[in-house]
């Protein structure tokens, strides 16, 4: 987490940085601040706790001060929330200012140490160690040079960092570095921007470079762009790249939130998803990626899928889908309990993670390991070229485009997508599925847009009204069976997220086990009840919420009749084939989140304690 945005250039670096600050956001949004170098050698910060509309509050007197600065969002790991905590952070001498992204886990020793060498400490991050190991790095061996000493210093931390530092006596200059979280230089006419993705800078330029992991780079418009090995100083061409992103797909387009829009999206993005992969009218799925490593999967003893969150709960859905139709054993964990548990990972096994930014620090620890262990590793990401998408053998991005909401939307209904084409892919090669049922699955899949279309047309003032019902719920219960269990889990997650009342997600039949105790007048339980799927078992479960009184928010098949007779309140979807319902269910569950949260007057698109990107494990 944590967004930096750096400029050095002919531009008012205060606007850059602060416009930057916005569309970083995303990333975290619990401080704020910026430095700026100014003609007169000396630095101007301004800081504070809060989102980017309180910095500009107290900093607007530094409009058109220079052409050189640095910003951050922070999303606190070491210390709370606070003026003082916030970056960027300078060093005792006042000559070195420095913003980072991850943490420094040494960081306690290395105060210990630069303490009993008389250094102070303003704040409790992690981050002012650095800033103060660079100063007494430089103190101690005045000959080096500014981004030597970055170099040694970064040799004595270990843990994970995307950092921009500046130093008064360099002015101009910008060096930063990475290991762990992302960092791309923008390179314009005659100005250089640094930003933790490229949103800050799109309107700028349309070229790139992404700096690789353990590389660190000093940026001047005298030197350009000079890239290093943090380890040995050895110097690395650069690779540029032209970026896809245009402006409109980072703007709210008349949408009160990203969210909104981004739930609207979604034919479009699942579309995008498919498009030039499943083929409807030859019958065929053409996805480079799994195409290409049929014969891996094929052969695999069994798949490992691994994520987080959101991206935990595609995962769940992504089992049910792989084990009907290809009939290849899967399994599906936490991707940080993989990591520490010790897991059993062989050379057949297939690994495939998930992870909308393609940043997620834990997904990425686990695939390292299992990387080491000899697995086959496969990526499912949205941000193309992120680190994961790196790492992997080979992989499938989802193309839902930039999805800035904190709470995922459209990106988790295009990993279903893609977790549907690999299956049904997987299943026509090696033979579980006849031609026929998979040219009629495909048919389906294809269809999932449109219905998406119908579903935001048909239910989305419906839901609106259900939504004002519950502004002053406390608990929350949802309810699937099959492939609609992690669809009631990832319904529960979305509110939970954006909303902050609890609310559990449970396979159904599993309510009888405990969450039951919980039903009388008071709790509202959303229960997914397609026709396809379970539904007498569904039907008995409405029947015994109902006895016990609970309100039940149905959401059911268009001509539906035996659980809308009992339920409060209906939400009607169109039909689709079982293993593709999550995918169109998952929309009035979006909806229904986003307007009891709006309702309720939280921050959808930034909700407290979160961040979009998870760079920390
Ligand atoms: N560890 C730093 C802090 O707490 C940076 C946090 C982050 O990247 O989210 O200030």
């Amino acid at each position: 987490m944590c967004g930096i945005v750096g400029y050095t250039g002919h531009q008012d670096a205060y606007n850059v940085v602060i416009n930057g600050l916005r569309r970083l956001e995303y990333r975290g949004y619990d401080s704020a601040g910026i430095v700026l170098d100014t003609d007169n050698g000396s630095f101007e910060v301004a800081k504070t706790k809060g989102k980017v509309d309180d910095l500009v509050a107290v900093s607007e007197n530094l409009k058109g001060r220079a052409t050189v600065g640095m910003g951050h969002t922070r999303w606190a790991t070491h210390g709370v929330p606070s003026d003082r905590n916030s970056h960027p952070h300078i060093s005792n001498n006042g000559k070195l200012a420095l913003v980072h992204n991850g943490i420094i886990e040494n960081f306690d020793a290395i105060k210990t140490i630069l303490t009993d060498k008389g250094f102070t400490f303003k704040s409790e991050t992690d981050t002012e160690v650095l800033v103060n190991l660079i100063q007494y790095i430089m103190d101690t061996k005045p000959e080096l040079d500014f981004s030597i000493a970055v170099r040694f210093a970064l040799n004595e931390v270990y843990g994970a960092y995307a950092i921009t530092v500046m130093h008064a006596d360099y002015p101009g200059v910008l060096v930063v570095a990475r290991l762990g979280s992302p960092l791309a230089i923008g390179l314009g006419n005659q100005e250089y921007f640094i930003a933790s993705d490229a949103s800050p800078f799109v309107e700028f330029t349309k070229e790139a470079i992404y700096l690789e992991e353990g590389h660190m780079a000093t940026i001047s418009l005298e030197k350009g762009v000079d890239i290093r090995s943090i380890k040995d100083n050895s110097k690395i061409d650069p690779v540029v790249q032209e970026l896809k992103l245009n402006i409109e797909q980072i703007e709210k387009g008349g949408y009160e939130h990203f969210m909104l829009k981004e739930i609207f999206e979604q034919p479009k993005s699942i579309h995008d998803t498919m498009r030039g992969r499943l083929l409807v009218n030859e019958g065929i799925i053409k996805m480079a990626g799994i195409c290409d490593h049929l014969e891996k999967f094929n052969n695999a003893g069994r798949i490992i899928i691994i994520a987080c969150g959101t991206s935990w709960h595609a995962g769940l859905i992504g089992e049910y889908l792989i084990e009907e139709f290809a009939r290849i054993p899967v399994e599906v964990e936490y991707a940080s309990e993989f990591r520490y548990r010790n897991p059993i990972i062989t050379e057949k096994d297939v690994v495939i993670a998930i992870s909308q930014s393609g940043e997620t620090a834990d997904t990425m620890a686990a695939l390292k390991l299992a990387k080491e262990k000899g697995a086959f590793i496969y990526g499912i990401c949205n941000v193309v070229d992120s680190s994961i998408s790196r790492i992997t053998d080979a992989g499938s991005y989802t193309h839902a485009g930039p999805e800035i909401g904190v709470a995922s939307t459209k990106a988790f209904t295009a990993q279903l997508t893609v977790l549907s084409m690999i299956a049904l892919k997987l299943g026509s090669h090696n033979g579980t599925l006849s031609t026929g049922e998979f040219r009629n699955l495909i048919a389906e899949l294809y269809a999932i847009p449109k219905k998406i279309e119908e579903v935001l047309e048909t239910t989305h003032d419906t839901v609106k009204e259900i939504a004002k019902n519950y502004i002053g719920a406390q608990n929350f219960l949802y309810l699937g069976r099959g492939y609609n269990f992690p669809a009631a889990l990832e319904g529960a997650l979305k509110l939970k997220e954006i909303s902050y009342i609890h609310a559990e997600g449970y396979p159904a039949a599993e309510m009888k086990h405990g969450p039951i105790a919980l039903i009388d007048e008071n709790m509202p339980i959303v229960i997914i009840s397609p026709r396809k799927g379970h539904y007498d078992k569904i039907v008995s479960n409405v029947q015994e919420i109902k006895a016990r009184k609970g309100q039940v928010i149905a959401i059911v098949n268009k001509g539906d009749d035996q659980v809308t007779a009992m339920a409060d309140y209906l939400i009607e979807i169109p039909e689709t084939s079982e293993c593709f319902s999550p995918i169109v269910a998952s929309v009035p569950l979006q909806l229904l989140a986003y307007y009891i949260a709006v309702y309720r007057g939280a921050n959808v698109d930034q909700p407290r304690n979160l961040a979009k990107s998870v760079t920390v494990e």
